[in-house]
């Protein structure tokens, strides 16, 4: 796509990218078939090729208005364009490119600032989530069901190993999972633990940066990748084999730590080679098959429906390595239709979009739910409590189900 760039954006390092970004596209609409929000909404401007036009209009120089604004906040950063595009075009990155434009030139009503302030404290303390957290759950049983589904019962992790092998491996804790899910980290551990590879933690580790990125608060979620690598190099260098990533979201936020630190002279390399050690559990567990298979397993329970994260999928391009493992653990993975789909979760999205987020929810429910399996799992904390809060089927990550099968054997 011809693009001239208004002044403000010539050679400038967001102008430059945006520039060779649009290029690439040749409006050719192959995107919209798979686009979500266009799904549902039916409106060019809510499309991957329409907010792509939005947004090359403003680098050409338009005032982006609130209705832009709004086209852009309702895409879900899905990323399923990306996996469509025939022209490999990187909409994601331009993506963040034009938001950080629009929200600098619109700016947020006080209503709005205020709730993504409300949500950017809330998710980011540990101590004031997990407190509020406990405080629902201990009245849980009082509430109506609706306040119910959202507020995930208590439950216990199980026993964590304490590290004892020379193979050793970081795992990211995640801002609100251990709160939330505390199991699926003590899962990991005793699956890399029973193949003899410790899973260890870097205290000064935190959220990955995905919540404030996804608020648009650039410096804030810079600030938690370098304290996050600063946090992880001592451990890289004395030895550790790979950054474990249980929740498929933040993993793909710590890939790109590379791309988004490439011009601080004084992260950009500590920033890549974090990226590169970064993997998701699944990959870790693919390439450890031979070690899984020496263990046996019994599935049980037998039926479940897989829901893969955008996030997996389409932003880290990893697919089939989870429904492989749980295949040859035993489990009977059932049929679902539009896997390809987003969830509705996508991060904040589910809290500051919540019409178009319940509809993509129960839509993926219908299809979850259709082969009647006694759990539903996944690989990501939020797309878990999404769909957890709209379903009575257990919804699980599926390294838990993978844990209790080699528990049983
Ligand atoms: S499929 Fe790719 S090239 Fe075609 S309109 Fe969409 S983004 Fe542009
Ligand atoms: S990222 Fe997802 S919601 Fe956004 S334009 Fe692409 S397909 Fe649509």
């Amino acid at each position: 796509m011809q693009t001239t760039l208004a002044e403000a954006f010539r050679n400038t390092a967001e102008g430059d990218t945006a520039e060779r970004i649009l290029r690439n596209c040749v409006h050719c609409g192959f995107c919209l078939a798979t686009c979500p929000t266009y799904q549902i909404l039916g409106n060019e401007l809510d499309s991957p090729r329409g907010r792509i036009y939005l947004m090359k209009q403003v680098l050409e120089g338009a005032t982006p208005t609130a209705r832009t604004q709004q086209h852009l906040d309702r895409c879900l950063t899905c990323r399923n364009c990306e996996t469509t595009c025939p022209s490999g075009v990187e909409y994601g990155r331009l993506l963040d490119i034009g938001r950080h434009i629009v929200e600098e030139k619109v700016g947020r009503s006080p209503r709005e600032a205020a709730t993504r302030a409300v949500i950017k404290t809330g998710l980011l303390s540990p101590l004031l989530f997990n407190t509020v957290l406990k405080l629902g759950q201990s009245v849980r049983g009082l509430m109506p069901g609706f306040l119910q589904a959202r507020i995930p019962a208590a439950e216990e992790s199980g026993t964590r190993p304490a590290p004892h092998h020379a193979r050793q491996m970081l795992v990211l804790e995640g801002c609100v999972q251990p709160g939330l899910k505390p199991n699926i980290n003590a899962a990991t551990a005793r699956v890399l633990d029973r193949i003899g590879i410790s899973l260890i933690t870097a205290a000064e580790a935190g959220c990955c940066g995905a919540v404030a990125h996804h608020l648009n608060d650039h410096d804030d979620s810079l600030a938690a990748m370098r304290r996050n690598i600063d946090a992880w190099i001592p451990h890289l260098d004395a030895g550790v084999e790979a950054i474990v990533m249980t929740a498929s979201g933040c993993g793909v936020m710590v890939k790109d730590y590379g791309w988004l630190l490439r011009d601080d002279p004084a992260y950009a390399d500590k920033a890549a080679r974090v990226s590169a050690a970064t993997k998701d559990i699944s990959e870790i567990l693919v390439a450890e098959a031979d070690a899984l298979k020496q263990l046996g397993t019994r599935a049980e329970p037998k039926r479940i429906a897989y829901h893969p994260p955008c996030t997996l999928q389409h932003g880290q391009k990893l697919s089939g390595g989870v429904e492989a493992l749980l295949t040859r653990a035993g489990f009977e993975l059932t049929a679902v239709a539009e896997k390809h789909l987003c969830c509705g979760s996508a991060g904040t999205y589910s809290i500051l979009q919540p019409e178009i987020a319940g509809e993509l929810k129960t839509r993926k429910l219908n299809h979850l739910q259709a082969g009647q399996p006694e759990v539903i799992v996944t690989a990501n904390i939020g797309c878990l409590t999404h769909l957890q809060s709209g379903s009575s089927i257990p919804v699980r990550h599926w390294v838990e189900l993978l844990d209790s099968a080699l528990a049983t054997s």
